[in-house]
Order: structure tokens, then C-alpha cells, then sequence
């Protein structure tokens, strides 16, 4: 009997893991329904897009720009067939995942700690948006994509690559993105990103509890628990204010049992991150960054991708 497969991203979405979860979720229908992958698996089972929280003004901004409806919510895996869309990391997924099946991944990070007990749909690829990935799965099986997926794709791409300006973007993500523009008739991508990005830089309505978990991940580094929290902004003097109390969100998150937990402040147009760190060893810091912690924080020139300049270090300072 024909089921449904919950095709969710990771926890805090961001706005690819949201648009991912929707365009693999069309995507999936259509091999479903027109038997493309019929050679190698065959589906029989309905995908529907789902967010493990609340979507955030950026994505809000973007799916309702392109006339997307907004997915629903699902935090337990329990039970359910499950497709990953940008993330394979325990920490970061469903609840109950070890009570879920899960049928497909397609993602642009490193390999996480999920395992399955079958041989499954595993897409991945070192680019710098989960939308990148998925517009090669579009193009490989000859699925054409809708306006409507091709705007929020194309959106999700600026925001993951911060308009391409982070050391995660590659020439795929450039070119798929150029493609992508010319679909929606979009020909300013900066002016779009900006306008994109800027939806999250205004800090101003937030709450420092806001600002510190809108896009903050858990991660297990040398058997400890690492928190590591980002939010970019198109001008760090927008935050200077609430650093105070951003920090004091930082104590009392370290305080839910954490070794670690980290705050980069990422300014977009300056092309660096304040790293704010409250820590049970300070000495990580420097040993990931060649740079010591001045108080709270230390600046890091050139840093804006937490994927590939801050977790990849901080794991060696731990191992
Ligand atoms: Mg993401
Ligand atoms: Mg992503
Ligand atoms: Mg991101």
C-alpha cells in the first residue's frame, strides 16, 4: 500500500532546508509519477514536504515572494518514512529518528552519524546549498522545474552562499544560480541577495534568546557536546547593542550541559565573524583559529562559513 514520506530538513530551518524539503518533495512526486527512477527503485509512496520549527522571516519572506505555500510541521520521526534534505546529523534531525525509516538524503555537508539498515537514495555533493545539489538530481532525470521551485531554489542558493561571498560557494553553485535567474527573470542576483539576506538582519525586533537559536546547531566533538550558533547580518554595528546580552543567552545555553557553545556574528559586507565563545576550555579556540579569545570573542578575518571554516577546526581542537 502506497504510504507518505516526510521529506524534512534540519532542526532551526533555514531557508535552504526548507526549500529544499519542498523541491525534493516535488521532485520525488514526479520520478513517482512519470517511473524515471523505475530502473533502480521503484516509488510508489507520496512525498510531502515538511519543517522540524518555525520558518524564519528570511524563508517567509522567499516562499511567499514566489507564491510557495509553507510546509508544516514535524519535530517526531517516529514510525514515519523519512526523506533528509540538508543534514544527516542525529543531533540536528527528527526526534525519534531511530523509530523512522529513512528512504533518501540529498545534502551538501559532510556525511553525519544517521545509518540505515538498507541501501538508500544518498546524494551529496561539497557544494554550497542543498538547492545546488538538487537542481543536478532535476536536470539528471529530466524534471523540469517550476518557476515557482526555480525562485526559491535560486533564493536559497543566495542565502546559503551568503551572494556567493562564503568559502562554501563553488562554480556549480554560480552557474546553477545564473541558470536559475535567467528562469525567474531575475538579473541583479546581489540585489536580490541583498534583499534576501536583509530580512534576517534586522535584529532589532528580536529577542537575544531569538538572535543566539535562529540558526544554531548541536554538534558531538571528541565525545563533547558543542553548540555552535550563526547569524549573518549586512552590518555587525546592527548587533554591537544586544552583544551583552546575547552573551548572557550564551552562559545559560552552555548551562544545559554543553562543553562549548559558539556565536558567530557574520558580518556579510565586512567578510568576517566575531566569534563569541563561552567555553569549559578556552584553548580550543586558539588551537582552531591560531588566534586567543580577547574577553569574549575573537575576530576572525574571512570567516563566514561555519561548515567549513569553524566546525572542521573545532573538531580537530577537540579530537
Ligand atoms: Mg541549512
Ligand atoms: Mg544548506
Ligand atoms: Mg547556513
Amino acid at each position: 500500500m502506497a504510504g507518505k514520506i516526510y521529506v524534512v530538513g534540519h532542526k532551526n530551518p533555514d531557508t535552504d532546508t526548507v526549500c529544499s524539503a519542498i523541491a525534493f518533495a516535488y521532485l520525488w512526486n514526479k520520478w513517482k509519477e512519470t517511473g524515471v527512477m523505475n530502473d533502480v527503485m521503484k516509488i510508489e509512496d507520496e512525498a510531502i514536504p515538511v519543517a522540524q520549527g518555525d520558518l524564519n522571516a528570511e524563508t517567509k519572506f522567499v516562499l511567499e515572494k514566489f507564491g510557495v505555500k509553507a510546509p508544516e510541521k514535524l519535530t517526531d520521526g517516529a514510525g514515519k518514512k523519512v526523506a533528509l534534505v540538508d543534514h544527516s546529523e542525529k543531533a540536528q534531525t527528527l526526534d525519534n529518528i531511530d523509530k523512522a525509516e529513512i528512504v533518501a538524503i540529498v545534502d551538501h555537508h559532510k556525511i553525519g552519524d544517521v545509518t540505515t539498515p538498507n541501501p538508500i537514495l544518498f546524494f551529496n555533493l561539497p557544494a554550497g546549498c542543498t538547492a545546488t545539489v538538487l537542481k543536478i538530481l532535476f536536470d539528471k532525470t529530466g524534471v523540469e522545474i517550476p518557476n515557482e521551485l526555480a525562485g526559491i531554489l535560486l533564493a536559497s542558493i543566495l542565502s546559503d552562499t551568503v551572494i556567493f561571498k562564503s568559502a562554501t560557494t563553488t562554480p556549480l553553485d554560480k552557474k546553477v544560480a545564473e541558470e536559475l535567474a535567467k528562469k525567474v527573470g531575475i538579473s541583479d542576483l546581489t540585489k536580490f541577495g541583498i534583499e534576501v539576506k536583509g530580512k534576517l538582519s534586522d535584529v532589532a525586533g528580536m529577542t537575544a534568546k531569538e538572535i543566539m537559536m535562529r540558526d544554531f546547531k548541536d554538534f558531538n566533538m571528541g565525545g563533547q557536546k558543542v553548540g555552535i550558533g550563526q547569524i549573518e547580518v549586512l552590518d555587525l554595528s546592527l548587533i554591537e547593542s544586544r552583544k551583552d546580552e546575547v552573551y548572557n543567552e550564551l552562559v545559560k545555553k552552555k548551562a544545559e550541559g554543553y562543553h562549548s557553545v559558539f556565536l558567530m556574528l557574520t558580518d556579510i559586507m565586512k567578510e568576517g565573524t566575531e566569534l563569541l565563545a563561552v567555553t569549559d576550555d578556552p584553548s580550543v579556540v586558539e588551537k582552531a583559529f591560531g588566534k586567543k579569545l580577547e574577553g569574549r570573542s575573537v575576530w576572525l578575518p574571512g570567516v563566514m562559513s561555519r561548515k567549513k571554516q569553524v566546525v572542521p577546526p573545532l573538531e580537530k581542537a577537540f579530537s
